[in-house]
């Protein structure tokens, strides 16, 4: 993290660029809000990324103008979430750039905040999570709004709340969790205070939707810059006990899993029984069956030897690819049998039904009735082609069936 520092004041100046260098469109869009009256400005994630690591082209606006008067301004806008009160503007290469009117919160229940809209950046950037989110950039006066001391705080590498945690938290207990990712995220402290309010905030994670915490938790996991670390956060905090029953207390994973990460395999060897995990956290069918195939395995083939991988691969698939990536991250190393699978597949060596040179219609019009012996006889034919790829041809299966 090395903020480009120019000038020294206090409130954290000197953690920031002087300047923001900012697309020409982001500045033509702020340009129309001004010249209308209606106060414009850079934030959130984008403008903290920014000072972190320099300019960047998707920029935030937060505008005093109303989502009606935004879309009013512009001849081609998306609703993006009028409810929210953010507009999507198209610029001239029709790129996407969020507008979001003023807010601040009124009404909490824990769950997540509601908010209405607002006059001033300040009320905005007050209900917002966190310091190093609360920052704000003029994209026409060039100057920052920095109330809380994001910037100083992004320098020292600290996670804190916006104003007293305790009642952030209370508004909304996600930002415990998002307290957490991003201090995984750019291994940053968590801020005494703000990591205190998060402990004794955690039966509020209960209040929580499922899918909520469902994302917040694959988020964790795609960004952290360690998993370990990031594991470690949320069983300190006391989130695990809550959010993950299940997650192991002995990190299972040798090898720290380089970007792209895989949420659903990484849950899976994370946590005990994490079909279920993912069922009450509201996961897709989809992603619950690929953690179950993940679980039930078996891990790996017997032995390397060509035959006991293809029935390794008869068994699992379509898991054989995840299990490849589990033994990877279990163990640091390619699995052994893993160069074996790549020549079954580069010889298209059948292992599953699909890849049977027959079908069950084949057998059904060679005179064989259909029923459970159909299937019987396909099973029986498949085993030998796994035995012995060369058989896997038409006329020899179909004759073969007929024997069996
Ligand atoms: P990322 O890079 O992961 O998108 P982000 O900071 O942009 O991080 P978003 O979830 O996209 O996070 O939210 C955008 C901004 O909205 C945040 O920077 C923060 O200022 C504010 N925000 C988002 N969620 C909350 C919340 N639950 N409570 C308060 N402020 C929030
Ligand atoms: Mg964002």
């Amino acid at each position: 993290m090395t903020p480009a520092s120019i000038g020294g004041a206090a409130d954290g100046a000197s953690a920031r660029p002087r300047r923001l260098a900012l697309p020409d469109e982001i500045i033509e869009i702020a340009a129309a809000l001004e010249g209308a009256g209606h106060e414009t400005w850079c934030v959130g994630g984008s403008v903290r990324d920014a000072v972190m690591d320099g300019p960047r082209d998707d920029i935030d606006l937060a505008t005093a103008a109303t989502p009606d008067q935004v879309q009013a301004l512009f001849p081609r806008t998306v609703p993006v979430g009028l409810k929210f009160g953010t507009v999507g503007v198209l610029d001239r290469h029709r790129q996407l750039h969020e507008v979001t009117t003023f807010r601040r919160d009124v009404t909490t229940d824990g769950r997540h905040a509601e908010v209405v809209f607002a006059r001033t950046i300040d009320e905005d950037l007050g209900r917002r999570d966190f310091t190093m989110n609360a920052i704000a950039y003029h994209p026409l006066r060039q100057v920052w709004r920095d109330p809380f001391g994001g910037a100083a705080d992004i320098a020292a590498g600290v996670v804190r709340a916006v104003g007293v945690a305790r009642e952030r938290f209370q508004e909304d207990y996600l930002r415990i969790l998002r307290a957490l990712r991003f201090a995984a995220r750019f291994d940053f402290r968590i801020d005494p205070e703000t990591w205190q309010a998060a402990i004794d905030g955690i039966d509020g994670l209960r209040r929580l939707s499922a899918e909520r915490v469902r994302d917040e938790w694959y988020r964790t996991l795609e960004t952290a810059r360690s998993v370990r670390r990031a594991v470690r956060l949320w069983q300190d905090v006391g989130a695990a006990a809550v959010c993950l029953p299940g997650l192991r207390d002995d990190y299972p994973l040798a090898a720290d899993d380089p970007s792209p990460r895989d949420p659903v395999l990484l849950t899976t060897l994370l946590v005990r029984q994490a079909g279920r995990l993912l069922d009450r956290l509201k996961a897709s069918r989809a992603e619950i069956d690929r953690s179950l195939r993940i679980e039930r395995g078996p891990a790996e083939p017997h032995d390397t030897s060509p035959v006991r991988v293809r029935r390794w691969l008869a068994q699992v698939e379509p898991a054989a690819d995840d299990l490849l990536a589990a033994h990877r991250l279990r163990t640091g190393t390619e699995a052994p049998w893993a160069p074996v699978v790549a020549g079954i597949r580069e010889r298209g060596e059948a292992t599953v039904r699909s890849q049977l040179a027959v079908t069950g219609d084949d057998l059904r019009s060679a005179g064989i009735p259909p029923g459970p012996d159909l299937g019987r006889i396909l099973g029986l034919l498949m085993d030998e082609v796994i035995e012995d790829p060369a058989r896997n041809q038409r006329d020899r299966l179909l004759a073969r069936a007929l024997e069996l």
